[in-house]
């Protein structure tokens, strides 16, 4: 006869992604041992990103071959801690940043995290955080300060630390400067907050008033609705007098593509961060005649965490209003309705939140 195990838990809840183009389906997946540097992370939210769109709404191969637990804005609390681990107690409360650089490479050696050559993206490469738990390395986790609610992790975790990424390293913003930002999302909101705070004259553009009116209220100097003028670049040309010397283009359609380099002036920088897998039609004789740059921007350092969780300590960031909804682990395929719908601009969803 066997005995009575009292340990922990053996099986968890999480939706899983199996095949492009249909919902995700909510399963139980048995527990992960921990390794002896690993803390397994009770998840308390996990918001839903269009990366995840791409893989579920447009068959974008994932680098895991499904089953994978999509999901890569996570923050929870420590639930079980591995014999070596001594950075974290259980109890800890703590952001899990979206990538994982391996800090041995030519790149991480540089400070080009972002470039590592062995990159792991939760959600992606490895399973992510629509689930009840996650197991993660000591070295991957950072402290969730205690004023600082689950749902200001999530966003920490990847849009706040991308936009960091992209204004105070990729792109060089300076005073004065006329920067147009195509894309009204959690990105969008988190990059013109942070290039208002480089002194820039700061512009947004997108197709729903309610996100542009929270953009006004975070500090924008104007904002257009696309679909309400007959050609956008005209609207926007109107609306900064002039061209731009920053667009950054957070929606990764060829169009708004188009359109960013369009309303770009002489010398200007012309930054990609919506991701497309798509082919772009520019004028090369544009770029080389009017000496424009092209920079890419992707991904979220962990090592810039702390200056991002500085800046919400210091107020000089807000983000309530960005928090646009919340849902059960159950509910998740209505979570990412609302992003579907342009109804979101974070929606949380909760894995361990108990359904009423
Ligand atoms: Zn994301
Ligand atoms: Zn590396």
């Amino acid at each position: 006869m066997t005995e009575k195990k009292t340990e922990s838990k053996a099986s968890m809840k999480a939706a899983v992604f199996r095949h492009a183009y249909e919902p995700l389906t909510i399963e139980d997946i048995p527990l992960k041992p921990l390794k002896s540097t690993d803390a397994r992370i009770r998840i308390e939210t996990c918001s839903v990103c269009h990366t995840d769109l791409q893989f579920i709404d447009r068959g974008l191969a994932t680098s895991k071959t499904p089953p994978l637990i999509l999901g890569h804005e996570i923050a929870g609390v420590v639930e079980e801690t591995g014999k070596n681990v001594t950075s974290f107690g259980v109890g800890d409360r703590v952001i899990v940043p979206a990538t994982i650089s391996c800090g041995k490479c030519l790149a991480c050696k540089s400070w080009n995290e972002t470039q590592c050559d062995n990159l792991k993206i939760l959600g992606n490469h490895i399973d992510g955080g629509y689930a009840e738990y996650i197991a993660v390395d000591q070295n991957q986790l950072i402290h969730l300060p205690d004023e600082f609610p689950f749902e200001l992790g999530s966003l920490i975790s990847n849009v706040f630390v991308g936009a960091f990424h992209l204004v105070y390293d990729r792109v060089n913003i300076r005073q004065g400067e006329t920067v147009v930002i195509f894309g009204c999302g959690g990105f969008g909101l988190s990059l013109l907050q942070m290039a208002k705070l480089k002194q820039a004259q700061v512009f947004m553009v997108d197709i729903f008033d309610w996100k542009l009116n929270i953009a006004r209220d975070y500090g924008a100097d104007g904002v257009l609705n696309s679909n309400k003028c007959k050609v956008c670049e005209e609207g926007v040309c109107d609306m900064i007098r002039g061209k731009a010397d920053v667009v950054i283009e957070t929606i990764g359609t060829p169009r708004t593509m188009v359109q960013a380099m369009n309303v770009l002036h002489k010398g200007g920088r012309l930054v990609l961060s919506g991701y497309s897998d798509n082919t772009i039609p520019f004028l090369a004789g544009r770029i080389i005649m009017d000496e424009m740059s092209l920079i890419g921007s992707v991904g979220a350092p962990m090592r810039e965490i702390p200056d991002v969780i500085k800046l919400l300590k210091d107020r000089k960031i807000r983000w309530q209003e960005m928090v646009s909804g919340h849902y059960p682990l159950s509910q998740i395929n209505e979570a990412f309705n609302t992003l579907r719908m342009g109804h979101s601009i974070r929606t949380m969803v909760h894995p361990n939140q108990q359904e009423t």
